[in-house]
């Protein structure tokens, strides 16, 4: 879509500066598209928490709360979704901070930060009998920004289980080479589609809405991987196979610090 009206060729101006122009009209038009998408789909997802926080509570105090067990019931679904509330909240926060361009460096263990991730999971874990493997060794030190890192291996992990199979497995490695640290992190859970695997890094696009509703998930885990990965100057690919499992792997540059021991 462009506005040819904004220029018109009879007032000295070059071919060539009009198509440019033409071109950056395109372009802001599209952002500006993207935004609104993205507000709309903001809408909607916290729109279908508060219609049910609101709808079972009206409903408790429309006399539904003299029965004990409806009541228990009905409390747990508020607290869930209120919980995803707050996760959508977060997750949107993380997305439209404005300083998500610049990096703190630390140096961080990485194998202790892997850790971290899979004692906050634990309960998930345990839940669905997953067995990680972390093949990463305990003196491997990278310099890099650890809040962002962090992020990005707790989504990836929190998919990992999410998506699996009861009883399967999870492994997450590590390697630096060249100041480039590889990190991936395999499942044997149900896998995507190659169709699939080219929009999962999007705002909330979700291979099965209910499936991951039902997971807590926000749609927007991938999407928070992608754009922390790129203001790292990173790289993050995934490798499927439906109903074998999934591999993603992030490529950082990062600094390498001091090898204990
Ligand atoms: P969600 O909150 O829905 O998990 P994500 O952005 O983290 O959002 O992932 C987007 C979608 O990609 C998920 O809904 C799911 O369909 C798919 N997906 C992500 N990770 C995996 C995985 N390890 N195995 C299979 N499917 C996955």
């Amino acid at each position: 879509s462009v506005d040819a009206s904004v220029i018109p060729l009879n007032q000295g101006i070059s071919r060539l500066q009009v198509l440019v122009i033409l071109y950056d009209v395109t372009y802001l038009r599209q952002v500006e598209k993207m935004q609104l998408d993205f507000v709309g789909n903001v809408s909607h997802e916290l729109k279908t928490p508060v219609t049910a926080i609101s709808g079972f509570a009206e409903t408790l105090l429309g006399g539904a709360k003299n029965d004990p067990a409806t009541l228990d019931r009905f409390l747990g679904i508020i607290y869930d979704e209120s919980k995803r509330l707050t996760q959508l909240i977060n997750d949107i926060l993380t997305l439209s901070r404005p300083d998500s361009n610049q990096n703190v460096a630390a140096s961080v263990a990485l194998k202790k930060l892997v850790d971290d991730a899979l004692h906050n999971l634990a309960k998930v874990i345990q839940d669905k009998q997953v067995r990680v493997e972390v093949a990463i060794t305990p003196d491997l030190l990278v310099v890099t920004d650890e809040r962002k890192l962090t992020q990005i291996v707790r989504n990836l992990l929190n998919n990992a289980v999410f998506y699996n199979r009861l009883a399967g497995h999870v492994t997450i490695s590590a390697q630096v080479v060249d100041h480039q640290l590889s990190l991936a992190v395999a499942d044997t859970g149900i896998g995507i589609s190659e169709t699939e695997q080219a929009r999962i890094f999007e705002r909330f696009y979700r291979v099965d809405k209910a499936r991951s509703r039902h997971n807590g998930g926000t749609g927007l885990g991938l999407a928070i991987v992608a754009e922390l990965v790129k203001s790292m100057d990173g790289h993050v690919a995934v490798h499927s196979q439906v109903g074998v499992g999934s591999t993603f792997t992030v490529t950082l540059p990062v600094g390498e610090g001091p090898h204990r021991g």
